[in-house]
């Protein structure tokens, strides 16, 4: 079964159509590679599904049931629960600058309450660990790196325990030297199942960890396919075109 299923999705800011008729599903353990030229909507598409942009039109549902449907949305207790197995990584980190790594980490599972102090702090320095990051527990974001401070941002996702994580462009905002680190603990949480969703200009990280390319241009998912059929058989001049300019 689908664990997203997004259907005849439309979206619009005002006369400007953003996202039109958009429809794929994500399956359990997939890594899935959203790609295209700046402007085209991946980030709405990504901030749709977690609803941080409501849409205007069409269907979204999250482990077959519906977040909004035909554009009617469920109720907010309803879309709490369902956004609730998706973490976000988005591409400025937006970590609490007046908070602690650890405290960072901490803050959500504290605020959902229910669960002991003493388990989220063994789940926070296990995930730090996870990420490289043990010795950093007490800095404040301010001393750490953009590769770290993205790594303490997917370290934070991964304290809700969600079933999907969506990734906006990590790397985007950091230095060269600073991707590799990110991306590998991206490539490790591919490798054990994790399913994503990826907005990212890293096509050779795509080509490599993603089971499934969507190519996205002008609020159109022009072409979708392996890594495979669409860094090496591109069918349309649009894909063609911007793989040209990307590669
Ligand atoms: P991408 O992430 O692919 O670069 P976005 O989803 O950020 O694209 O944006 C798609 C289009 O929607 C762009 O033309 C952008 O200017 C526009 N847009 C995004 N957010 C807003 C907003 N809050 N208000 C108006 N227009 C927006
Ligand atoms: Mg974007």
């Amino acid at each position: 079964m689908a664990i997203i299923e997004v259907s005849q999705l439309t979206k619009s800011y005002g006369t400007l159509d953003v996202l039109k008729q958009i429809s794929f599903d994500v399956h359990k353990n997939d890594v899935i590679a959203l790609i295209g030229p700046s402007g085209s909507g991946k980030s709405t598409m990504l901030r749709s599904l977690v609803h941080l942009e409501q849409i205007n039109g069409g269907s979204i549902r999250i482990a077959g049931e519906a977040l909004v449907q035909d554009g009617v949305y469920s109720k907010p207790q309803e879309i709490k629960r369902m956004t609730s197995r998706m973490g976000m990584v988005f591409q400025h980190f937006n970590l609490f600058p007046h908070l602690t790594v650890q405290e960072n980490l901490e803050l959500a599972p504290k605020v959902v309450k229910g669960e002991s102090a003493s388990d989220i702090r063994k789940r926070s320095s296990e995930l730090l660990d996870k990420v490289g990051l043990s010795g950093r527990a007490t800095y404040y974001p301010a001393k750490l790196s953009g590769g770290q401070k993205q790594r303490v941002a997917i370290a934070r996702a991964l304290m809700m325990n969600p079933e999907i994580l969506l990734f906006d462009e990590p790397t985007s905002a950091l230095d060269p030297e600073l991707t590799g680190e990110v991306l590998q603990v991206m490539r490790k949480l591919a490798e054990e199942h994790m399913t994503m969703i990826v907005v990212t200009h890293e096509m050779g990280f795509a080509r490599e960890v993603a089971n499934r390319v969507i190519f996205i241009d002008q609020g159109e998912i022009v072409e979708s396919g392996s890594p495979e059929q669409i860094f090496t058989h591109p069918q349309h001049e649009r894909t063609k075109a911007f793989l040209n300019r990307s590669l």
